[in-house]
């Protein structure tokens, strides 16, 4: 017990809260990794510090899916990608990973004293959402947030729900062909609109549910939802003769994407070929700055992006699960779009980030100590992320 009791008190310092979850702690240098078993007494209350209650904690960060992949794995609590940063109270979410509104539901974003005693409600105080990119895994949720969200709290929203993803990615990628392979063409879906943006993802998302949509507005009195959330989609700086299949992610500076009177956030473009639009996403609030990576291989727009940033929250790809891959192609293929474990600790260092926190963690079920390899070539701290861990900014 007695490095839990060691490493409680350096979470005690941190003040890194996990609601209903024990905080089990491997420290190993300067390196700590946490992790949350839903239902345990946390190891804060072991040494005498009770935990803060939900939504009472400050700007932060929240962790609500800590999984990459369209993959439910097996042996985890981890969900989808999706976390969100709490700037005055307000909500934004960084992408919509299988879980995100249930687990949104189980963070309780909502300060104490808005909080309703049967707990009904949740998503009132979310301001913006935002979107890396459109892989499923990142997306699965999106309109669950709308059609759920309205009877959780989303339609006592204080103004209209933001929504920023990428556009439409203008033309369709090669058919990936490993060498010695025969290339066979799948078939196009949707051909009119092969490579649909967040505005047009979501308008046939509305189409689809249109008898929900409709009944919940007729019978059930629910108001209009396109009152609630406004979707735009996000216009990269390119150069001249940009061609997505060449060079997804040319060098850029950091642009604006939104700005409210609690956060200011900035993109850029990062490498998860073919996929593109991918972004990165910088947050600055009066408390602090957290930089999310999105998927992508090292990225120096990225670093660039996260430049002295307090939490790099980064994409992060087993050594295991690469080499799992049938062949050379195959891995090649992998590392051309994720950062491996033993990488990502040298983007936070180049970037000087002063916390990298490890999420969209593929597998899902990685041991932690596999993952410990991130702390190479990083002298900061290193938070192997959980669900539903929160990391205080400390302005
Ligand atoms: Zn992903
Ligand atoms: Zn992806």
């Amino acid at each position: 017990m007695s490095e839990t009791t060691s490493a409680s008190t350096k979470l005690s310092r941190r003040s890194l809260l996990g609601k209903s979850s024990t905080i089990a702690v491997a420290a190993a240098g300067s390196a700590w990794a946490a992790s949350c078993d839903t239902g345990s007494e946390s190891a804060a209350v072991e040494d005498g510090t009770a935990p803060a209650s939900p939504g009472s904690q400050g700007d932060r960060l929240v962790l609500l899916g800590t999984g990459g992949g369209p993959i439910w794995w097996p042996g985890t609590d981890r969900r989808g990608f999706a976390a969100a940063v709490v700037a005055n109270e307000k909500v934004y979410l960084i992408d919509c990973g299988a879980g995100v509104g249930e687990r949104l539901k189980q963070a309780y974003l909502v300060p104490p004293e808005k909080q309703k005693p049967d707990r009904s409600g949740g998503l009132e105080q979310l301001r913006g959402v935002f979107l890396t990119h459109l892989h499923s895994d990142h997306t699965i949720d999106y309109f669950n947030l709308f059609l759920y969200g309205w009877f959780n709290g989303l339609r006592d929203v204080e103004s209209p729900v933001d929504v920023y993803g990428p556009g439409r990615r203008g033309e369709l990628e090669p058919v990936f062909t490993p060498p010695g392979k025969k290339a066979s063409e799948p078939p196009v879906i949707n051909p009119e609109n092969p490579t649909p943006g967040t505005v047009d993802m979501t308008e046939y998302l509305y189409q689809a549910y249109a008898l929900d949509v409709n009944d919940r507005m007729r019978d059930g009195g629910q108001p209009n939802l396109r009152d609630l959330v406004h979707v735009h989609d996000i216009d990269p700086p390119l150069p001249q003769g940009f061609d997505p299949n060449e060079t997804p992610a040319p060098s850029m500076d950091p642009f604006l994407v939104h700005e409210d009177e609690n956060v200011r956030v900035t993109a850029t473009l990062v490498d998860h070929r073919p996929m593109f639009p991918a972004f990165g996403f910088r947050f600055d609030t009066p408390s602090g700055s957290v930089v999310f990576s999105g998927d992508t291989c090292r990225s120096e727009n990225l670093i660039e992006l996260a430049r002295d940033c307090d939490l790099l929250v980064h994409e992060v790809i087993s050594w295991d699960y690469i080499n799992r891959a049938s062949s050379p192609a195959g891995r090649n293929h992998l590392l051309q779009s994720h950062t491996p474990v033993d990488q990502v600790g040298r983007v936070a260092a180049d970037c000087g980030a002063r916390t990298l926190v490890l999420a969209h963690i593929v597998p899902g079920n990685c041991p932690d100590e596999k993952l410990l390899a991130a702390q190479e070539g990083y002298t900061g701290e290193l938070v192997i992320g959980r669900d539903l861990m929160q990391i205080p900014l400390r302005g």
